[in-house]
């Protein structure tokens, strides 16, 4: 029987993720990444469109920001001043820093540009109104253990060590 990719199954996947003008922004190496189809462990529009897919395949995926990491938020680029950040950091426009808000969730923002006093820091993922490509090689597909869909991940050497 084929092991087609559905909910509660754990796969194991090689791709590479680039953008529409053709920038790789991620690829697997030599070790594939394993993630439990159904628990958005991967960015919905990727899971939807892995779905019903089996071993071998190869998938390539478009993924609309809507089905990814959401529109650009203008509401989300800041001033702060200069003091809220750690004497001793080389700030440089480009810049990628995770701060911690004060709940202790941490958040990546990107520095954006810089005066003497105030540093403009945008708060939108990364790849925020980006469309994604992704070209997916299906490596494995298993049943999940009960562990895995109690953690909602996948355990092993492609998914959490724990
Ligand atoms: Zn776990």
């Amino acid at each position: 029987m084929v092991e087609r990719i559905a909910d509660g199954k754990v796969v194991a996947i090689r791709y590479r993720l680039s953008l529409d003008d053709g920038r790789v922004i991620s690829e697997s190496g030599a070790d594939t990444l394993d993630y439990l189809h159904g628990s958005g462990n991967i960015v919905p529009g990727l899971e939807t469109q892995l779905a019903g897919r089996s071993v071998g395949e190869t998938v390539d995926a478009t993924v609309a920001p809507e089905q990814a990491y959401g529109e650009r938020d203008p509401m989300r680029v800041e001033e702060v001043p200069r003091s809220a950040f750690p004497a001793g950091i080389d700030l440089v426009p480009g810049m990628q820093l995770a701060a911690q808000d004060q709940h202790g969730n941490v958040k990546p923002l990107t520095v954006r540009s810089l005066t003497a006093e105030t540093v403009t820091v945008d708060l939108n993922h990364p790849l925020a109104g980006e469309t994604l490509h992704f070209s997916v090689d299906v490596i494995s597909v298993r049943d999940a253990t009960a562990e895995e869909i109690a953690h909602g991940h996948a355990h092993g050497p492609g998914g959490h060590q724990h």
